[in-house]
């Protein structure tokens, strides 16, 4: 199929997708915090991320300056990773919506922020994080573009495996036994069923 199918259909989700987090986002950054963790540098993860979610995937949409990056991916390959694309926008819906206005891009506890259990974190504790590896590992595929798959990847990986403990240790002090509990029920990116 011609590349400026992909690049549409791309475009389009995209777009899906960067709505929800405003919609979402702007709601929930009004409500303070009253406690951030080490949010320099959660930034500076957050601004490589965006550089690879945002900045990258677009310079490969409209300009030829990644072109030389592109890899063969068939296109039966591209439409399934264009069909789970699509899809997980839908759990970023749900992660969006049942952590309302407890979520940040950054780590930290807000002013009466309460834990969530129920919705779609009643199996995982981190849906979001699984919607982003799903995502940069889908538009990299989608765009059939090397660096996009790459970079995507390594910086969400960073963002990920340098995030995580901190913020369950943030969550554990704040929340006690209840977070220790909640995790003994669920799965970390991989809903526990048992
Ligand atoms: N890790 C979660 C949330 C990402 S947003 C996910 O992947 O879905 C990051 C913020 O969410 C953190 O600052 C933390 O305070 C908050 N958070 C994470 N898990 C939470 C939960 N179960 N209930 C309430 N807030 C949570």
């Amino acid at each position: 199929m011609e590349n400026i199918f992909w690049k549409a259909a791309y475009c389009i989700l995209f777009l899906a997708w960067f709505g929800t987090r405003g919609y979402y986002g702007t709601k929930a950054v009004k409500n303070k915090a009253k406690e951030k963790v080490r949010p320099g540098f959660e930034l500076f993860l957050v601004g490589l991320n965006f550089i690879g979610m945002t900045v990258l995937p677009l310079l490969a949409v409209f300009t030829p300056f990644l072109d030389s990056y592109a890899i063969p991916v068939p296109d039966p390959v591209r439409f399934i990773f264009l069909l789970i694309f699509a899809l997980n926008i839908w759990l970023f819906v749900l992660a969006h919506r049942d952590l309302g206005k407890n979520w940040s891009a950054i780590l930290e506890i807000k002013e009466g922020h309460n834990l969530v259990r129920a919705g779609i974190y009643k199996r995982i504790r981190h849906p979001m994080y699984a919607h982003f590896w799903i995502w940069v590992i889908a538009q990299g595929i989608i765009l059939a573009n090397g660096l996009v798959l790459v970079f995507g990847v390594i910086a969400w990986g960073l963002l990920y495996f340098l995030r995580v403990p901190r913020e369950e240790e943030m969550l554990l002090k704040e929340f006690g036994d209840e977070y220790r509990n909640y995790m003994n029920e669920t799965g970390r990116v991989i809903p526990r069923f048992w």
